[in-house]
């Protein structure tokens, strides 16, 4: 009877083992700002090719599972080009083939330069995307659209996204729009919590911080963690243009700031930027490294990487 029992559990302990199969591995990387106007437009235009930023990096960022940028610049048909020497940015809408042949997923859209054109450059920048198969997250038609954020499936596991702006008035506005998401951690905790309900992964994105400065803010500091405790597991970071620090965090990870990906910009470092990789078995953060970016003359190519245990 013993003997009959302990091959019965042996026969079954073998079979768990032998149909037991390896969780698939979902690789995403992201990348910081991308600017589709001013220098880097004319330097596309120069080349007859709108999709010129991204000639270097397309190949590898189309490789990743899931693929991440903070898109700096509006999309808008309207109007001519905005001059050169401005601190205003609106991308013609053929800029966005640099983004689609890099197999982008997802944009935070909630920044400092979301309004830069007005009313209409807002909703026409989501559905500009989405027409592109691109998810836009942190601005949309109304308040619940901003913070709804957006799910993407692979391999199983649902990733949502969630994407917040910690100046969106920029100097040029006096009231807040609804349409872009503000940096108040009380409604980004709702915002998780909600998006955890249909995602197995929260991905938070974070505009905010000290241009140029590779110091961490305050604001930046507990924003970022506060995402993670209410169950993110990346913060995703951009705004200084200059690459900031990683900091594990209670099993998730912060990314303070990504630096640049796609600009035209002179001060120093502004010329470098992160991919940040993260490599997830189903919900579970495996592992992250972070691939160093050079910038020449507006296009980014990957020059090293670096891997992190987790
Ligand atoms: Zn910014």
């Amino acid at each position: 009877m013993w003997t009959k029992q302990l091959l019965v559990c042996s026969a079954n302990a073998i079979l768990g083992v032998l149909l037991a199969q390896p969780v698939a591995q979902v690789r995403m990387l992201a990348v910081g700002d991308v600017m589709l106007s001013r220098h880097v437009r004319r330097i596309a235009l120069e080349h007859k090719d709108p999709a010129w930023p991204f000639r270097k990096s397309a190949s590898l960022l189309a490789a990743a599972d899931i693929t991440f940028a903070n898109l700096e610049s509006p999309f808008f048909d309207q109007g001519p080009p905005p001059p050169l020497n401005i601190m205003v940015f609106k991308a013609p809408p053929e800029m966005i083939e640099g983004l689609t042949l890099a197999g982008i997923d997802v944009v935070s859209t909630a920044n400092n330069h979301s309004r830069d054109y007005g009313p209409h450059s807002i909703p026409f920048t989501v559905e500009h995307l989405k027409k592109n198969g691109i998810e836009p997250v942190g601005t949309g038609v109304d308040f619940v659209q901003a913070h709804a954020g957006a799910v993407i499936e692979r391999k199983g596991t649902k990733f949502g996204f969630l994407a917040y702006a910690h100046d969106q008035r920029n100097g040029n506005w006096k009231e807040l729009d609804p349409r872009v998401a503000d940096m108040d951690i009380p409604q980004m905790r709702k915002d998780v919590a909600a998006l955890g309900k249909s995602a197995d992964v929260v991905i938070v994105s974070m505009h905010a911080g000290t241009e140029y400065s590779t110091m961490v803010h305050p604001i930046q500091i507990a924003f970022a963690r506060a995402a993670i405790e209410a169950g993110a597991t990346v913060v995703l970071g951009h705004h200084p243009h200059v690459i900031q620090s990683v900091e594990p965090y209670r099993g998730g990870i912060i990314f303070y700031s990504l630096g640049n990906f796609v600009f035209d910009q002179q001060p120093a470092g502004t010329d470098r930027g992160i991919a940040a990789e993260t490599i997830f078995e189903g919900g579970a953060l495996k592992s992250y490294r972070t691939l160093q970016i050079q910038i020449r003359e507006t296009v980014p190519e990957v020059v090293t990487g670096t891997k992190t245990p987790n």
